[in-house]
């Protein structure tokens, strides 16, 4: 990480200067209604940005200790290194390398047995992992993120919106909060906003002001979860499992963080519509015996059960994730978003809630900061509902039929009367579907913000609309290994990655030299037009260039000033600009990413990490065009 820019900074750099704050009151610019991960992963985009106005309100009286989902996919990983704290996870979490899948003995049926071990994710798709660590750490390490920013950003607890209306006018939002903490039980708040955002739940309060329904499946699939430390003979405890019984019905189980702990999964029966499944009575003791007589002959003796809960749970999902009417013309503004599971509710079997649900708030975060901060049009806005919503129906369709093949019983392959499903054909479709569930499937189509592929073949590995996908460079001023999506942050910036042709150096002639002159010069260059005169070059749009060249054949001295730009209170340099291919076999990003060597390109790379446009490095005209059609002259 970069620090001392404007001075030296003693003790611990992630630790910000808190920001001073004009304005007080009850006024803000965002209301975050629920700390879940939905509502975390905004508010810590968002707490890098103190001269945003942010309230985070949470109905609970503190933060989550424990329970709830566990699945981090990589690409979720990809993101926590944008916001500072993937190697914390990694360290402290379970990482998933093999998954294995179990069937009825055909010996004896009443007995399972292994059928196959495989891979958990495949070669080269992320240079994350896949980790399985508790929902609750997930939030601490935002809040880490939240407390040690400019901002200070703390959630209010024992919080609860009881409803909220729209206006007219600049803050248009009105939202009555209850307070549920002792001495002040009962007492209604009255806050307004410029934007509210329902990160609520499934049960959310935002979603029912806005008389949006959950539309989906009526009948709820119960689940029963339970995160015990237990001995057993069962010899994958330490590996995902999947274990399609006979007659007993299905397990899967997690291995979590620590090494001894495990998560099992079971699966009880259908709800009809409108039944709670509270009414069923399940107990910890009705799971542990469900999960024994599912794992003969192996043995499981609990010692602890440190949670549980019976989890209910429909495919559902509203038609909107925002309020605008269906028929509001393109001047319309959402002034009122929803995420996570407040739109869309699915089975915990794909692992995807909180992953998908943090996605929903890092695609909405950058966003709104950028509107708010008056860098972007408010068109901008209209774009969340339409790329999540599309994200969200993929995943209800995907989790329908992963979590019906895990309810139906294994087929006897011996009895042709059997019913439910071969379980080869469950392993088969769980494979395929491995990059999906790894979160890197995500595909924006063209819009404001992606552009069109007519030069996708410039770079095939870097698919327009896919998360970039990131690969290994060499820093050329101090050498140092790295991955290149690694220099994408949480900072609301964009990113625009210049790959150079072969042998095109930075000579006066050069396509690089011409295309850094351009972007620092020219009135008409997006860098220019849209950062402010008195911010830092970068601080808008931040230019980088990966050479093919080895690190060795460059000179920094010979670079184009917008390589190695002056900024901070002392114009000190920016050295870590500029890239070079790693010449270790296999590492080259030239051909890990099908970058055209003869041509090189401009790759363009969302605050969110999005590749949104690809480009030839001398088409100035078409990228000037892309910035000029959502962000605003700087003042
Ligand atoms: P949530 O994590 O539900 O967060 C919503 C937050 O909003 C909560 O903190 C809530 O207290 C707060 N809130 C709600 N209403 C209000 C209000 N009116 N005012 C203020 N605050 C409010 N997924 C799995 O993969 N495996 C599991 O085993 C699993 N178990 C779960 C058990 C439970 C009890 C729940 C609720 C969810 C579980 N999930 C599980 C789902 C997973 O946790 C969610 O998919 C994920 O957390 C979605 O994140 P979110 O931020 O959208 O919502």
């Amino acid at each position: 990480m970069q620090f001392h820019l404007n001075g030296f900074h003693g003790g611990d750099p992630r630790i910000a200067e808190p920001a001073r704050r004009d304005g007080t009151g009850d006024d803000f610019d965002v209301l975050i209604v629920g700390s879940g991960p939905a509502g975390l992963t905004l508010a810590a985009q968002l707490s890098a940005f103190p001269d945003i106005r942010t309230r985070v309100i949470e109905q609970r009286e503190e933060r989550l200790v424990k329970g709830q989902a566990d699945g981090i996919a990589c690409r979720t990983v990809e993101m926590f290194e944008a916001f500072g704290f993937s190697e914390h996870a990694m360290r402290e979490a379970y990482q998933v390398n093999e998954t294995v899948f179990w069937k009825p003995d055909a010996a004896n049926r009443r007995h399972i047995s292994r059928t196959e071990r495989i891979q958990d994710v495949e070669d080269g798709l992320s240079e994350c992992p896949h980790l399985i660590l508790n929902q609750a750490r997930v939030h601490d390490y935002y809040l880490d993120v939240m407390r040690k920013s400019a901002a200070r950003l703390e959630p209010d607890y024992s919080r609860r919106l009881l409803d909220l209306e729209v206006g007219g006018g600049d803050v248009p939002v009105t939202a009555r909060i209850e307070r549920c903490d002792p001495g002040h039980a009962g007492e209604v708040e009255t806050i307004r906003a410029r934007f509210v955002v329902g990160c609520d739940g499934a049960r959310s309060a935002v979603r029912r002001s806005l008389d949006l329904p959950l539309r989906g499946d009526s009948a709820n699939q119960a689940w029963g979860v339970m995160d015990v430390l237990a001995v057993t003979d069962f010899p994958d405890i330490r590996c995902k499992a999947l274990i399609q019984s006979a007659n007993e019905g299905n397990l899967l189980i997690i291995p979590r963080e620590g090494g001894y702990l495990a998560r099992l999964y079971i699966e009880l029966d259908k709800l009809s519509p409108d039944e709670r499944v509270a009414a069923r009575n399940i107990t910890p003791d009705h799971l542990v015996t469900a999960a024994q007589r599912i794992l003969r002959p192996y043995t499981l003796d609990v010692k602890e059960i440190t949670w549980w809960s019976v989890y209910e749970i429909g495919q559902r999902i509203c038609d909107r994730f925002d309020n605008l009417p269906e028929d509001a013309d393109e001047t319309g503004i959402p002034r009122v978003f929803i995420l996570g599971d407040a739109c869309h509710t699915h089975s915990p079997k794909a692992g995807q809630g909180m992953n998908v649900s943090m996605q929903d708030g890092f695609n909405l975060g950058w966003k709104l900061a950028a509107v708010l901060r008056g860098q972007c049009t408010p068109a901008l806005l209209r774009s969340y509902s339409a790329e999540r919503r599309a994200i969200a129906q993929e995943l209800i369709d995907f989790d329908r039929v992963l979590a019906k093949m895990f309810s139906a019983p294994a087929k006897d392959p011996d009895d042709p009367d059997s019913t439910g499903v071969d379980p080869e054909e469950f392993r088969r479709y769980f494979i395929q579907h491995g990059r999906y569930t790894a979160g890197v499937e995500t595909h924006y189509t063209p819009c404001l913000i992606t552009g069109p592929a007519g030069h996708q073949a410039l770079a095939t590995g870097f698919v327009i609309g896919k998360r970039f996908h990131s690969a290994p460079v060499i820093r050329l001023a101090d050498a140092k290994p790295m991955q290149l999506g690694h220099t994408v942050k949480a900072d609301g910036r964009w990113r625009l990655f210049a790959f150079t042709p072969a042998g095109d150096l930075t000579s006066p002639s050069s396509k690089i030299r011409a295309l850094a002159n351009w972007l620092a010069e020219d009135p008409d260059s997006p860098v220019r037009r849209f950062t402010p005169a008195d911010a830092d070059i970068d601080s808008v749009i931040d230019f980088r260039a990966v050479f093919q060249e080895p690190h060795r054949d460059l000179d920094i001295g010979d670079l184009p000033p917008l390589l190695l730009p002056a900024k901070g209170r002392y114009g000190l340099r920016d050295y870590e600009k500029v890239f070079c291919a790693d010449r270790v076999a296999g590492n080259d990003i030239f051909t890990m990413r099908g970058i055209d060597r003869r041509n090189g390109c401009m790759v363009v790379v969302r605050p969110d990490q999005y590749v949104a446009h690809i480009l030839p490095l001398n088409d100035y005209a078409a990228l000037g065009e892309f910035f000029g059609r959502f962000m605003l002259e700087a003042g």
